[in-house]
This record gives C-alpha cells, sequence and structure tokens, in this order.
C-alpha cells in the first residue's frame, strides 16, 4: 500500500480498468480526491458536472463521476466507509487558513495536489474541485451546510475504478482548525492500493 502521508499529497498514474482503493487508515482523515485525463490535463473530473451526471450531490457505489467534458473518468465500484463524502467544498488554500485566523505559512490541499502532480513532471491548470472522500458536510432544512466529523471507521475504504488513462491525485487533508478531520483536529496519514 501506498502511504499519503499526513498533511501531503501523492498522485499515481492509473489506467483504464485499474482500480485504487484508498483506505481511511485511522477512520476520521478526508481525502482530497483528483483525476486528470492522462492524455489531457485539461480534461478532469469536475465536481459540477459529476452532480449533474449522478442526480445527487454524494456520489455512491455505481456512480461515474464525469469530466469537465461530460466523460466518465472514475466509477465508485466500493464504500465501507458509511457512504458520507462531500462534492460541495473547495480544496483548501492558504487564503483558507489565513481567513481562519492562522498567521504563516499552514499545509493546504491545493498546495499538495500540485507539489504531488510535480513529482510526476506534470502541472494541473488549475484546482479543481476535489472528491472529498469521508468529508462530512450536511446540508441543513435544504440548504445550510455544516462541516462535521467523519463516519468512517479506521480500515474503512472506498474503491474508485478508472474509465480512461488518468493521473489520480490526493491529499491527507491538513486541516487542524475545523472538525472536518475528527473531533481531534488532528490530521492523519491515509493509505492508497492500485488494483488491476
Ligand atoms: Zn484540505
Amino acid at each position: 500500500m501506498i502511504e499519503i502521508p499526513a498533511r501531503r499529497g501523492r498522485a499515481l498514474r492509473l489506467r483504464n480498468g485499474q482500480k485504487a482503493r484508498i483506505v481511511n487508515t485511522n477512520g476520521q482523515q478526508v481525502v482530497d480526491t483528483w483525476a486528470l485525463n492522462a492524455d489531457d490535463l485539461g480534461e478532469f473530473m469536475s465536481m459540477e458536472h459529476s452532480r449533474v451526471a449522478i442526480g445527487r450531490i454524494i456520489p455512491g457505489v455505481g456512480d461515474a463521476l464525469v469530466t469537465n467534458k461530460r466523460r466518465p473518468i472514475l466509477t465508485m465500484i466500493e464504500d465501507t466507509s458509511g457512504g458520507i463524502h462531500d462534492t460541495l467544498f473547495a480544496a483548501c488554500d492558504r487564503w483558507r487558513y489565513e481567513l481562519l485566523g492562522h498567521q504563516g505559512h499552514h499545509d493546504n490541499c491545493t498546495d499538495n495536489l500540485a507539489a504531488a502532480m510535480q513529482e510526476l513532471g506534470l502541472a494541473a491548470p488549475e484546482t479543481p474541485a476535489p472528491l472529498n472522500l469521508f468529508m462530512n458536510i450536511p446540508v441543513l432544512d435544504g440548504n445550510r451546510v455544516e462541516a462535521r466529523a467523519p463516519v468512517s471507521t479506521p480500515g474503512s475504504y472506498v474503491a474508485l475504478r478508472a474509465e480512461m488513462d488518468c493521473i489520480i491525485a490526493f491529499s491527507a487533508c491538513p486541516q487542524d482548525m475545523i472538525p472536518i478531520n475528527g473531533l481531534a483536529m488532528r490530521p492523519t496519514e491515509a493509505h492508497v492500493e492500485v488494483l488491476d
């Protein structure tokens, strides 16, 4: 298994048909997930297009996430985590932490995506809205959103199947100022396994 270190990112190549199993090792870690067409990084998994395609805001087993060209790129094929994920929140970035009152550098998912892509010698054209695996953002009264601790348990996982050759990237979200990574607000590592 490949580690996604706490507060850091990791990117991998997936061939069409390969699967990535993302394990919530300690149970309370949000994993921001992106996928980009390996042959055209300008085509990437899009949450706004995926919500249209699946007709809801949280993908479940059998749902195909689509790109900004509305083509399937990843299908969720397994989920033992309780089925709670988020497609609404942008990746965290330095400005998010500044607004929360942090001063100076803070690790963030936006920089983690860029660094992970750079390790493959690649650059994403922008920071697409991520599929925030294990992130618990309930919509209350059909309108208000709240940031809560994950419902996932240690060792639970989500498996995603590539529907095209793609780059899949992850960030073990370093958010430690609100309880999206558990009430202890202590980011931890996660793991990913690639299966043929
Ligand atoms: Zn984050």
